[in-house]
């Protein structure tokens, strides 16, 4: 008899997403000739840039070849990318082209990563939280059971990110041991400076704790104290994971190109105490599960550190931040509050009075017709909030803004 892993039980639906599609569709329904606007994507829309493209053509000739041809290549990815990730983003950093793990997806690596740690490691997110780091837990056995009325899971320290801290998270009261933290952040849009960080690195560094980085959202900073990435405080090398990706940097976002860069120096413990490089861990699993990305694609993300490459993607970004100061300014215009959107393509505002997440939600489809995302789907602190991506088109981006700003709260 095939005996089930019980934690996936335990998991609630992916309520989030199913919920927001269960209700645009009954609006649909009933309202079938609304012009509904979603600014509630989390996906890109711009297509890949020419030098990306171009790159990617020439590989694919490559393939044609016998000369040419490429099979298997490396599980950690093809050494010419990784040279460029370092020369480009970790100039002076001191990382090596062997703590740079070349994969399929931000995703899939913060999901994956928990599988070096032990089930009793005591697991610590701000709250709200991409949800890939807790459900990927969950599965594993190590955060509890998920206590539906709290709309939180039993054994998972939550470390609140609200308007109240300034959405800068407080160490956390009882001692943690893996914690994964998102800057700029999804969903809030905010960020860290330099010296709030070094509040996490001196926290591991005394707790022999690990930080897992999720810096996704890097190549949106626009602000001179943010750091773009985790090793730029100092003791960082020694304690801390850092996830990139150039799904939204570079429109990635289906061609699936990422990395995750794990220092020599990081360590975790076995039960006696001893130390063991988490880098050999993570090659170790990655050679045994994961057979590289493709060639091409890879040939492709390489461009993205082309002159042309950078100055393409520069432009995307740049359209996206419009959008994002468009929303920004739009909505505090209203009176509401507002928060992210300026190192972020991520807009977090606080509903107005008398209205959670959902009702806020349902007022904005049924009066105006713009979808967000809720909060409260991020984790309990996200209650009361609302999320609106910079990701869309400036047409439908412009006339959703006019249209919220036509409603009284
Ligand atoms: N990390 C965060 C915080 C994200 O918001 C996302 C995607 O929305 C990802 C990772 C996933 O990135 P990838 O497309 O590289 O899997």
């Amino acid at each position: 008899m095939a005996i089930i892993n019980e934690n996936y039980l335990k998991l609630p639906g992916s309520y989030l997403f199913a919920e927001i599609a269960r209700r645009v569709d009954a609006f649909k329904n009933e309202n079938p000739d609304a012009d509904i606007i979603r600014l509630g994507i989390g996906d890109v829309t711009k297509p890949l840039v020419p030098a990306i493209i171009n790159a990617l053509h020439k590989a694919v000739d490559e393939m044609s070849a016998e000369e040419t041809f490429r099979g298997y290549g490396p599980e950690q990815g093809y050494d010419f990318l990784a040279k460029k990730i370092i020369e480009h983003d970790y100039k002076g950093l001191d990382i090596k082209a062997d703590e740079v793990f070349i994969s399929d997806g931000a995703k899939s690596d913060t999901g994956n990563i928990q599988e070096l740690f032990g089930l009793d490691n005591v697991v610590a997110v701000t709250d709200p939280v991409y949800p890939v780091y807790v459900d990927s837990n969950a599965m594993a056995g190590r955060i509890g059971n998920y206590d539906k009325d709290a709309g939180k899971w039993t054994n998972l320290v939550y470390l609140p990110c609200t308007a109240e801290n300034n959405f800068i998270p407080s160490l956390p009261d009882k001692k943690v041991d893996m914690i994964y933290l998102c800057y700029p952040n999804n969903p809030t849009g905010t960020t860290l400076t330099k010296d709030q960080l070094k509040v996490w690195v001196d926290y591991a560094r005394e707790n022999k704790a690990v930080i897992l980085f999720d810096a996704a959202y890097e190549a949106y900073i626009t602000e001179k104290d943010i750091p773009h990435s985790i090793y730029e405080i100092e003791g960082a090398r020694d304690v801390a994971i850092e996830f990139r990706s150039f799904s939204k940097n570079a429109a990635f976002t289906g061609t699936r190109c990422a990395f995750t860069v794990v220092p020599k120096s990081v360590k975790a413990y076995t039960g006696d105490g001893e130390a063991v490089d988490l880098n050999r861990l993570w090659n170790r699993r990655q050679t045994t599960k994961f057979n590289g990305v493709p060639y091409i694609v890879q040939r492709g993300a390489e461009a993205v550190y082309s002159g042309e490459g950078q100055n393409q993607i520069a432009e995307t970004i740049k359209y996206y931040m419009e959008n994002a100061r468009i929303i920004r300014e739009g909505i505090e215009s209203t009176g509401l509050k507002v928060f992210g959107g300026v190192n972020a393509p991520y807009i977090w505002l606080k509903t107005p009075d008398g209205y959670d997440s959902w009702q806020f939600f349902d007022k904005l489809l049924k009066e105006v017709h713009v979808v967000g995302t809720p909060g409260v789907g991020f984790g309990p602190s996200g209650q009361g909030y609302f999320r609106l991506t910079a990701f869309g088109s400036r047409e439908n981006t412009i006339k959703a803004i006019k249209r919220i700003k036509s409603l009284k709260f």
